[in-house]
């Protein structure tokens, strides 16, 4: 089980780096939960990461879910070795910190272009780590 809170001071400063796009990291029990409280459109159940555009600012919010079980994790670098990933890659994000900051990374770039596709996204995150700026 990944506990987010151990993570997030490093978090939150990866995300200050964008803070021209992105506003806030909101840590949620549900990500489901508190966009169905704001009449936001969210239909998995474990969601463990969402991206979030707030029109008042034009700056989006990141939401992590408080906890990412084993099978969550594992699902999403499953999901993500279809999409031609190096094995290097994909072994990477079996180290929590990295799985995370990579998940971090991930809705940073969807912030960064909305038009960009699931793989778009990995590709971006994998980009910023390799580039060693973060
Ligand atoms: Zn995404």
């Amino acid at each position: 089980m990944i506990y987010i809170s151990k993570y997030k001071e490093r978090l939150f400063s990866i995300a200050r780096l964008f803070d021209a796009i992105v506003e806030d990291v909101i840590i949620v029990p549900s990500v489901k939960e508190w966009c169905s409280l704001r009449g936001i459109t969210e239909t998995s159940e474990d969601r463990a990461g969402k991206c979030v555009l707030n029109l008042s600012t034009g700056k989006h919010l990141i939401l992590l879910a408080t906890t990412i079980s084993d099978d969550e994790k594992k699902s999403i670098i499953d999901a993500m070795s279809l999409h031609g990933f190096s094995l290097a890659e994909l072994e990477s994000l079996t180290d929590d910190w990295k799985f995370v900051k990579h998940l971090l990374l991930h809705e940073c770039a969807h912030a960064f272009n909305s038009s960009f596709s699931e793989r778009q996204c990995d590709c971006w995150a994998f980009d910023k780590i390799k580039e060693s700026v973060i």
